[in-house]
């Protein structure tokens, strides 16, 4: 049902045929960008880029996450932020996840046979692939495929992917956690996840959405809400990891707090293929 809420969206068909004549600069562009989109797979146009996650404990780079970029010969290169949506409306993500999930695990397979050894490599889920009747199996059959352990490979999804239906997004986690791999939220704290209900997901980790993080200098109650995710996750069994630190006084006390891991631009931007390796390489000191 939730699919076909997705493609209902699309339904109205041409939309070339719909805004003709005085089609609006929006729509032009959201016209032109889905017709790029469609190809961008086959024309090498995605490439990911890997952000190291940082543990606090340890001391050391644990994973990274795996982003995903486009750089279009018309438009340029275009962000996340606008072209997941878009690939989510016309369900082009499924196809586009499925590339990025298989691209990232022969990357992190790779880095373990030249013995640079990661113990996650987070990818990011959208709720349309997770509802997705195959997504379970395209899963399975990429970890076969790369030879990839399951436990590395974590599945980042968002709150709202959670607010659909109960019954089908329970199905699915619990079908994930079947085989193997690791459940985040991410971007946690944004969304309208009740507590309640997070308690019945298999979750395994939340991922602190960076404005929590900014708050830790920026307001008056100095990262009250981060300190209360921190606390809420170690109560329910589940990892922390902060996202988009930038400072050390941000690090400093996320330390203080015992979050487990960072992430953000204080330890590495997100990096292409070639540079990810070699700042793992200095970093791991193999
Ligand atoms: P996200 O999963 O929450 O990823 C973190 C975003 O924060 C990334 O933006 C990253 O570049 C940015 N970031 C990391 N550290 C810092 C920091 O210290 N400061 C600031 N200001 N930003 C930081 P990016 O790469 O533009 O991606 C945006 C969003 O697009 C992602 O947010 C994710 O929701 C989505 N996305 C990216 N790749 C994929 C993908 O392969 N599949 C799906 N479904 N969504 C993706
Ligand atoms: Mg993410
Ligand atoms: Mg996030
Ligand atoms: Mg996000």
């Amino acid at each position: 049902a939730d699919i076909a809420m997705y493609y209902a969206k699309r339904a109205g068909g041409n939309t070339y045929q719909y805004f003709s004549g005085k089609m609006t600069e929006a729509a032009f562009r959201r016209h032109t960008m889905e017709n790029h989109l469609r190809k961008a797979i086959e024309r090498n146009e995605l490439e990911l880029h890997y952000q190291p996650i940082f543990n606090i404990a340890i001391g050391k780079f644990c994973g990274v996450e795996a982003l995903l970029r486009w750089d279009n010969h018309e438009l340029g290169k275009v962000t996340p932020i606008e072209f997941i949506p878009l690939a989510e409306e016309t369900g082009l993500i499924v196809k586009i996840g499925e590339w990025v999930l298989r691209q990232a695990c022969i990357k992190i397979k790779n880095w373990g046979n030249q013995g640079i050894l990661l113990s996650r490599m987070a990818v990011n889920v959208s709720a349309m692939q997770l509802l997705h009747k195959g997504f379970a199996s395209q899963v399975t059959a990429i970890l076969k495929e790369t030879g990839l352990d399951p436990g590395i490979l974590e599945l980042e999804l968002t709150e709202s992917a959670l607010i659909s239906d109960e019954d089908s997004v329970l199905e699915a986690l619990h079908d994930l956690k079947k085989i193997g791999v690791q459940l985040a939220i991410d971007d946690f704290g944004t969304g309208y996840s009740s507590l309640s209900r997070l308690k019945n997901f298999p979750i395994d980790r939340l991922k602190i959405d960076r404005n929590f993080i900014q708050d830790i200098e920026d307001s008056s109650d100095r990262g009250a809400i981060a300190v209360a995710i921190i606390a809420m996750a170690e109560g329910m069994e589940m990892k922390v990891t902060a996202e988009g630190v930038e400072t050390d006084v941000q690090l400093s006390f996320l330390r203080n707090k015992h979050c487990d891991e960072i992430q953000g631009y204080l330890m590495s931007r997100p990096l292409p293929s070639a540079l990810i390796d070699e700042f793992l390489i200095k970093n791991l000191r193999i």
